[in-house]
């Protein structure tokens, strides 16, 4: 078994505990941990003239991590990655902002990633790169000689020709993909949108099995969703029966309903478009006045970008009209907290909803939909409400399927979950439980791994 090395922004430190690290990095740590393997990234610092690597051991993974220059940093991470690239793929084209100094700084991180970590791989390893924020990673090690195999995985949505061509640099971009050996997108969506892109404005061709050759390069594009840990979002929600937590949360719901929305404070999250929903709820059915509590969390994130703030000062004029409106003197209908809270909490706080709200403008795949599902009673299970714009509506058919952007049409269905009768809601969950059970983050991550060891010619000669 070939060495696997991951490449990610963020690098989950060994002693992070599994309810912060989070799904994904608990999965590739325990990848490396089977493999044996090495965790490249950066060290969440900068420094100008950055020294080489943190190089340290745990277990059977080495970590790696990289200082960066601050002025390469900023117009990598909050320049390029997340000023222009984060909004294009969210169909956000109103939000990018392009700046040529930001997308050499982005090449730079990049260039400057693949020199310090050339020196610390063996020619037959397996390097993983996760993320738009490192698309020409691949080019600048095959530049270093490095001729293993490399796999990219985009965990954002891919958008459609017509809105990724407003892209300045999107013909490098799309030729940085192609010296990788397998590009992984979270839809069948996404693979369409990308294929198309390569066929009808790259001059590139496809070919079954995901084959796709664009100048001298062959690589593969499939789709692999990416799952969940479900068996811990089940423990951990049966674990909190009970307990303190719960038992604060059901006191203050008092008998009410409760509806649930967990979204970092992201434009993609169609926030403003959810409270509008959950305004109109009880402006629309006034049966559910004091009957039910919404409850956002929402994490402040990526604030040193001024859209975010901006969507921040929004929500809560949004939120404090809403509750201005409808409050009483024993219930707010509004409850909307900016921090983060752990896995357990979350999945005490899903397991009592009725509702869980998923409405996003555009998302990837969107795990939170997934955690509501697992964390679910199967004897009274709520109810999902859910985008079908997240990638997760694909797989979770049993979910209410909403356009967020028709806020009556939203305010609908919360009415219709909360009246659903039990049998369906039953039959509704199973659905999508038995989804988010057979395609866990543990398959996903072997997936991909099994077919970026795949060698190209296997599939076809080309057309
Ligand atoms: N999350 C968390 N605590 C919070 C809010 C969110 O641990 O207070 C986690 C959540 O459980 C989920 C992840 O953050 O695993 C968010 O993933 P998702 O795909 O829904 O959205 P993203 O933030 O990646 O766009």
């Amino acid at each position: 078994m070939a060495r696997l090395v991951i490449v990610s922004n963020r690098v989950a430190s060994p002693k992070e505990r599994a309810a912060k690290a989070g799904g994904l990095a608990v999965a590739l740590r325990e990848a490396l941990g089977q493999r044996g393997g090495l965790w490249f990234g950066w060290s969440g610092e900068t420094q100008t003239d950055p020294p080489p690597p943190k190089v340290f051991r745990s277990g059977r993974v080495t970590y790696a991590l990289q200082t960066l220059d601050p002025e390469d940093q900023r117009a990598h991470y909050a320049g390029y990655a997340n000023g222009a690239l984060w909004p294009l793929c969210h169909y956000r084209l109103g939000a990018i902002s392009y700046r040529r100094a930001d997308w050499l700084g982005y090449r730079r991180v990049s260039e400057h990633f693949a020199r310090s970590l050339m020196p610390l791989l063996t020619p037959d390893d397996t390097v993983w790169v996760h993320d738009y924020h490192f698309i020409p990673l691949a080019a600048e090690l095959r530049k270093l000689g490095f001729e293993g195999r490399i796999g990219y995985f985009h965990h954002i949505p891919w958008p459609t020709p017509e809105v990724f061509l407003t892209l300045p640099s999107h013909a490098a971009l799309v030729q940085d993909l192609s010296h990788y050996d397998l590009v992984g997108l979270q839809t069948e969506h996404d693979v369409r949108a990308l294929l198309t892109y390569i066929s009808s404005e790259a001059h590139g061709w496809i070919a079954p099995g995901g084959v796709v050759g664009l100048r001298e390069r062959r690589f593969r594009i499939l789709s692999f969703p990416i799952g969940i840990d479900a068996a811990a979002f089940v423990h951990d929600a049966k674990a909190s029966v009970g307990r303190d937590e719960e038992r604060r949360l059901e006191a203050s719901l008092a008998g009410r309903a409760l509806a649930v929305g967990v979204d970092r404070l992201d434009y993609s999250k169609g926030l403003p478009n959810k409270f509008a929903a959950f305004g109109e709820l009880l402006n629309a059915y006034p049966e559910h006045r004091s009957k039910v509590t919404m409850m956002q969390i929402a994490p402040v994130s990526r604030e040193e970008v001024a859209e975010y703030r901006a969507l921040r000062r929004e929500l809560e004029e949004l939120g404090g009209a809403i509750n201005g409106e409808y409050a009483e003197f024993d219930w707010v209908p509004l409850r909307y907290l900016n921090k983060a809270f752990p896995r357990a909490t979350l999945a005490a706080i899903y397991r009592n909803a009725r509702l869980g709200l998923v409405t996003p403008l555009r998302d990837g795949m969107n795990l939170v939909a997934k955690e509501y599902v697992a964390a679910q009673n199967p004897k009274d299970p709520g109810v999902l409400v859910l985008s079908r714009f997240a990638g997760a509506a694909d797989e979770l058919t049993g979910a209410l399927i909403v356009n967020p952007y028709d806020i009556e049409g939203m305010a609908e269905a919360f009415n219709v979950g909360l009246r659903m009768p039990l049998e369906e809601r039953k039959e509704r969950w199973r659905a999508n439980m038995d989804k988010v059970e057979t395609n866990t983050i543990h398959e996903w991550c072997e997936n991909f791994i099994a077919e970026l060891s795949r060698p190209v010619d296997q599939f076809t000669a080309g057309p």
